[in-house]
């Protein structure tokens, strides 16, 4: 805490060890609000470190339990266009020392909601990428990787795939008469640990991702066997994100016992061997929440160059909690194409938003004890505007992402 006092010129002074603390130098922005009785400050900085890329929001699969199911989105492609006026924009967000581990931008994500490899230009917009020198991350279902784009991939800087692979995705095989699915996705990821292990690029993390429910959590102590068996390193074991009174009846969390005891599991690692994970969701809804996008810093570019915040508020859906209805509307703070993104990061909305994300000031609905709330139908809250973080089940921890 400390004391400001106000100039005859109105100016504050801020005293030297807060600016050193925050790394201000003369010239920097901050942004303040002001309430009745007290005035914000948040500092405003190229301070991104992760950009979720939706590349298509199109997929090869139709998972039943995925909310493309419901939305009125319209699935396309991204423009080669609006991919480069994108990439042409992330420099500014580099580390001056030009270190992927410093304070600036780490990793790009290849995801979203569609599969990042109905992409026709997906190959070129990794290797394009890797000239950035940051981490590069690939979501997919695995199952369009073959040997040819396998080693394609493996020439640019990917370091980190994450493949889903559950129940839902085993029954969209069948759906999609793909004969044998399952056997070919677990037969291409095992080629892509092989191939990445013997290739002379950065090594390679190699996870899977379980959508767990109430119809497959028998299939979860397999889940070792199976990632062993792959060369996964860690499996990341998520909640559903249920878009129907059906999808959320098949909701695990809340329930007794945990999901499941800690295991691991030996993988080897160009010639050594490092112990594999379980990443499980929390349990129970709770008076915790966090926003680990907000704290990672990342932001989200839709295939339309629009940008978001997050996962949870990139498209348009209904989703059920405790039964309760709710519409999400994508909430969208710029388009790459229209305004840099630098200046949609330290857009004062975009600031004031992440300032109330980190604060997470937001009611909670959960516990309100209306029964019908058409504010929170609409995902706002009575607090304040904007979109609501109230009972978002990313914050709870009960969804998780790579
Ligand atoms: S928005 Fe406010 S009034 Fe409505 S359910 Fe949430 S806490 Fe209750
Ligand atoms: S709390 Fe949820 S809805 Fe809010 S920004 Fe974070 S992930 Fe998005």
């Amino acid at each position: 805490m400390t004391w400001l006092s106000v100039g005859e010129d109105g100016s504050l002074t801020l005293p030297a060890d807060y600016l050193a603390r925050r790394g201000l130098r003369p010239g920097d922005r901050l942004l303040a609000w002001a309430d009745r009785d007290s005035v914000t400050l948040h500092r405003v900085a190229l301070d991104a470190q992760v950009v979720y890329l939706e590349p298509t929001a199109r997929c090869n699969l139709n998972c039943a339990i995925c909310v493309r199911q419901v939305w009125p989105d319209p699935a396309g492609d991204m423009d080669w266009a609006v991919f480069e006026t994108l990439l042409a924009q992330l420099p500014a967000f580099l580390d001056p020392s030009g270190r992927a581990s410093g304070q600036g931008l780490r990793r790009i994500v290849w995801g979203g909601y569609g599969e990042p490899l109905v992409h026709p230009r997906l190959p070129e917009m990794l290797e394009r990428a890797s000239a950035l020198g940051v981490g590069l991350t690939l979501t997919t279902n695995g199952l369009l990787l073959d040997e040819a784009l396998t080693r394609r991939l493996l020439q640019t800087r990917l370091d980190r795939v994450v493949v889903s692979l559950d129940t839902a995705h085993a029954q969209a095989y069948d759906g999609a008469r793909i004969a044998g699915g399952l056997a070919q996705v677990l037969a291409n990821v095992r080629r892509l640990a092989r191939l990445a292990e013997a290739r002379p690029g950065p090594p390679l993390d190699l996870g899977l991702e379980f959508v767990v429910t109430r119809s497959n959590q028998g299939e979860l102590p397999r889940l070792r066997d199976v990632a062993q068996d792959v060369g996964a390193s860690f499996v990341l074991v998520s909640h559903l994100l249920p878009h129907s009174p059906a999808a959320a009846a098949e909701t695990l969390y809340d329930s007794d016992p945990p999901l499941g005891p800690p295991v691991s599991w030996p993988v080897r690692d160009r010639g050594e061997i490092v112990w594999g994970r379980m990443e499980w969701p929390r349990m129970k809804w709770g008076a915790q929440r966090r926003c680990r996008f907000v704290e990672r810093r990342a932001l989200v570019v839709g295939w339309d160059g629009g940008v978001s915040p997050c996962y949870p508020l990139l498209h348009t859906y209904p989703y059920y909690v405790y039964g309760t209805r709710k519409e999400v509307s994508r909430y969208v703070l710029g388009r790459v194409t229209e305004t840099p993104l630098a200046d949609i990061w330290t857009s004062a909305e975009y600031v004031r938003f992440r300032a109330r994300v980190r604060a997470f000031d937001f009611p909670s609905c959960v516990d309100c004890g209306l029964e019908r709330c058409d504010i929170r139908a609409a995902n706002q809250d009575c607090q304040g505007d904007g979109p609501s973080c109230a009972d978002c089940l990313w914050a709870q921890g009960l969804i998780q992402c790579p």
